[in-house]
Parts: C-alpha cells; structure tokens; sequence
C-alpha cells in the first residue's frame, strides 16, 4: 500500500502541536516539568511528548475558569458565537492536517479523520447559532397577582472529561455549547488521545476566545488530578464522555457539590433486521453502523439480531463485505480498517470472540488478530452467536459483528432491550406501523430507522439506562450549560 502522507509531513503536522497545559490563557509546562508519551497506535513508537499536570495545575486550571466567568457570562451572545463561527471556519479550512494529527495518535483512517474533524466543526456551526437564541418567558399568574420573568444563565464553570474514540468530537459537543451559553471551563481530554483537543484549543483561542475561558490540562493521573476539581465548590458543572464505571465513579463524587451532570456513557447497540427490510439498506448500515472507527463507538452496533427468514441470507452478505476490507495503517492509500488503540483493547476483543466461539457462534469472516507491529484486529462476523455469549451483552469496541437470529416481533425487541444499557439501536424494515411499533418498545435514547448513522449536531445524542444522562447537540444541547431564574413581579 502507498502511504498517502510521507513522514516528513507527519513531523511538520506534529511540530504545530501544542505540548503543553493551557492555562488562563498561557501555555505553559506541569508544575514538576513532568511528561508523558503519546503513541501511535498502528506502530507503537512515540509521536511526541506532551505536559504532564499535576494535582496543583488542575487547581490552577479551575482557578483561571472560576475568575473568567463573570467577564465571559457578561460578553454578549453574539460575540460568543461569532468565536464559535471563526473557529468552525478554521477547522474546515485546516480539516486535512487535523485529520492527519488525528490519525497519528488515535489510529483511524484518513478518510474517518477528515470526517470526524467535519462533523466536530459542525457542533461549533449549530451553537454558533444558537448562542443569539437564549430565550426567557414573560407570564400573567393564573391568579392575576403576579407577573412571572423567567430568564436563562450560564450553569457557570464547568469540567470536560473527554475519551480517546472521537478525540476532537466529544470535545466540541460540550465546548460548543457552554461558549455559546457563557460558561467558562476545563477539559481534560483522554491520554491516549491529546493531540486534537490541544491543537483545538489553539484554534479558540485564535479565533478570540479570552483568556481564561478554557483550560486545558494534559495527565497521566486522571482519578487524582481530577477529584479535587470535581469536589471544588467553585465548579458547577461536570460533563463526562466514557465508560460507565468511570462515569459511575464521577457521578458519587459530584454528590459532595451537587453539581450539574451530563453522563455519556457505554453503548451496547442492538441492529435489528426485519424479514421485510430493504437487505441492500440493510447491510450498508450494518457496515457503517459496525465499522465506523473500527467498531470503537459508543453508538457501533454491538450485535446484529435478525430475522430467520433473511437471517442466512443476510449473514452471508454482510460477512463478504466484511471480508472484503483493507485493514492498514490509517495513513495508507486505501485503506479501511485502521488499529485498535491499544494492546488491551485488542486483548478484549480477541477474549469475547473465543467466549463466543466456545459456546457455539460460528465465525463466517476474520476472527483473529493480525500481526503487528500495531493492534489490529480483522474484521469479523460471528454467526448463529448463542445468548450465552458474553459478546452480546458486553460492549465490544472492536471490528466484530455477532450475528443472532430471532423468530417474532416481541423476541426481536425483547432480545435487543436485554441489556443494562440505552444508547443506541438500529431498526431496518419497511413496514411503517412495525416500525413505528419497534422504536417505541426499544429503550434507547437514539435509534437509527433504516440508516446506519445516527450522530447529528441537529439531534439530540445521548442515552437511557446505564449509557447515562443530559443530551448533547439539538436545541437541547446548550440546556445543559444553563439554569433557570424566575423573578415574581408585583404588577
Ligand atoms: P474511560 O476509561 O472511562 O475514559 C474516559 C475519560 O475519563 C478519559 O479522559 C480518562 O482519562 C478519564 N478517566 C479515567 N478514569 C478517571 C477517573 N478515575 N477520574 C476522572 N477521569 C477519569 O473511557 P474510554 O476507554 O476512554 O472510552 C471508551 C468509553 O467511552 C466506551 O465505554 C464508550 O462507549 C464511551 N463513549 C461514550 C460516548 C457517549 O456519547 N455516550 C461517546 C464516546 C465514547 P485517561 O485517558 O487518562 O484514562
């Protein structure tokens, strides 16, 4: 395979990189002048070398958020969105060298990179929008003694917790609406995954955004640096992106403020095909709901449950589609299928396809690692996967489609709500009243009816259940970020 970038563009994309802490507006080192690696995952060597805060860079962080809320609670709307506009702007315009920056150090393809640096840029574009549209009502009270004014205000500063998946996505859908809603904040992005959110942050504040406003804080020790500003009473908000022990964890230590929450947590999507659906439409989901970042998405569909009258047919096609991706370094020509982020995401993944094997599933395409160095493992599809299978109720974050076959209507949405999760589910058929029907009885907070994508800046994305709570984009979006005030008026 030809690489599409040569190496010394990969040096000149990462030398642009900033390495250090942001904080009120200065970049600067970790107070002890410690670092941490980051890594390329489809080759294991280090990319660079990024600032490593400490338990007092996290305070100083809340500190420079805390003193710039009231200046930024105070700028007027519009010109909170227009930074928001500018820095939509400057994504898209630098849209191949982020894409790049984010294949480096997170794995996936190019083509993937460039897209989800697109739809990150999108979140700016729609809060942008909606900052000049922060509302209040004005009401007579039933009893005619009373005027009722109720105004909206920022939640105040808030705490960004980010995973490394969607490195720059699960940023802006947070950032962008407390910008937009006069929140100040800090984020912490993943440490596998910085290099986005740092180069992100350069662009915001290029594009205007005051010192202060957002920090951003780079750590190996995210449990200890973190606790202390989540148990601060000077922060109001948390908003949290990741696995649902760790938001678990965060939501018990929230309690001591009572702080604002939005949890978006792990996914455990069932894809359901109906006797009656469009096979083609079907499979193109499949494909996309499945593979999309190398099955490490919250909303990937986690297990394919179909019906036995296309069940064989369906199975066979997908598995040759499947079969048929070019797994490689997400730099390289062609390529469709990059690493997993890691050894142990690996290790995961190869664990729950043996789980399923041994109780009976079948594997029709994959079903092994590939040789390194990187950690990638081949696409796969599992047939005839037994309900005892751990694959079907454990999150697989991998390329890997277990494949389940039901009989009625009530089993199909049975099985698919058999899980302590509500993120996502996919429906495929043609009957409108089934349909209609089906999306009803699934708990999820998001359910894709006859696509395959279900993550929209215009659509609020969030889950039921164990995925969490709050939802982000959609007009409910920039909610989170603001409090309610009503004032009664003595007419
Ligand atoms: P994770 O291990 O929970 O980590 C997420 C973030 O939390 C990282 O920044 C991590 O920092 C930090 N963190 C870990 N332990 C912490 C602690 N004790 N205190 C404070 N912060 C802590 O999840 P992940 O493996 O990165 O991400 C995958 C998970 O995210 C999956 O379950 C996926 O479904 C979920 N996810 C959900 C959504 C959604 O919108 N619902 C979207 C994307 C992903 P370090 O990097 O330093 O460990």
């Amino acid at each position: 395979m030809t690489p599409l970038i040569d190496s010394a563009r990969e040096a000149d994309v990462l030398a642009a990189v900033p390495t250090q802490l942001l904080i009120g507006g200065r970049w600067r080192d970790s107070g002890d002048g410690g670092t941490l690696p980051v890594e390329d995952p489809s080759t294991g060597r280090t990319l660079v070398r990024i600032a490593d805060a400490t338990v007092a860079d996290g305070d100083a962080a809340l500190s420079a958020a805390a003193a710039a809320q009231a200046g930024w609670a105070a700028t007027p709307p519009r010109e909170r969105g227009e930074i928001l506009r500018r820095s939509f702007e400057a994504l898209v315009a630098r849209v191949d060298e982020l894409a790049l920056v984010m294949t480096l150090e997170m794995g996936k393809s190019l083509a993937e990179s460039r897209a989800e640096v697109l739809y990150a840029a999108e979140f700016f574009r729609w809060f942008s929008e909606e900052a000049v549209r922060i509302g209040g009502r004005f009401a007579t009270s039933p009893d005619g003694r009373s005027r009722l004014l109720t105004t909206k205000r920022p939640v105040g500063p808030c705490l960004f917790i980010t995973p490394w998946n969607f490195p720059m996505a699960m940023g802006t859908r947070k950032i962008g609406p407390a910008v937009a809603a006069g929140c100040t904040m800090v984020v912490k992005p993943a440490s596998q995954t910085p290099l986005s959110m740092l180069l992100l942050a350069q662009i915001l504040m290029d594009a205007g955004l005051p010192a202060g406003v957002l920090n951003v804080i780079t750590t190996s020790s995210s449990g200890k640096v973190m606790e202390p500003l989540i148990r601060d009473p000077r922060l109001r908000k948390l908003s949290f992106t990741g696995s649902t022990p760790v938001g678990r964890r965060l939501v018990e230590q929230s309690a001591e403020q009572l702080l604002r929450m939005s949890m978006e947590l792990g996914g455990n999507a069932p894809f359901l095909v109906f006797d009656d659906a469009d096979l083609d439409a079907a499979i193109e989901g499949a494909l996309t709901a499945k593979m999309r970042n190398v099955g490490q998405a919250c909303t990937a569909a986690n297990r394919f449950h179909v019906q036995a009258g296309v069940a064989e047919e369906f199975t066979r096609r997908f598995a040759e589609r499947l079969s048929a991706l070019v797994v490689g370094r997400g730099t390289e020509d062609g390529v469709d299928i990059g690493p997993l982020v890691d050894e142990a995401g690996r290790r995961k993944v190869a664990e729950l396809v043996d789980d399923a094997v041994e109780k009976g599933a079948s594997v029709v395409a994959g079903g092994h690692a590939i040789d390194g160095p990187g950690y990638f493992y081949a696409p796969t599809a599992l047939a005839n996967t037994p309900s005892t299978a751990r694959i079907l109720t454990e999150e697989v974050f991998g390329p890997v489609a277990p494949i389940a076959t039901f009989t009625t209507e009530e089993e199909g949405v049975a099985a698919a709500n058999a899980t302590e999760y509500g993120l996502a589910a996919y429906v495929f058929t043609r009957d409108l009243s089934r349909a209609l029907r089906v999306c009803e009885g699934l708990e999820a907070g998001m359910i894709g009816l006859n696509q395959g994508v279900i993550s929209n800046p215009a659509a609020p994305f969030g889950g039921l259940k164990a995925s969490g709570f709050g939802r982000e984009g959609g007009a409910e979006g920039i909610e989170e970020y603001l409090e309610t005030q009503y004032v009664g008026i003595a007419p």
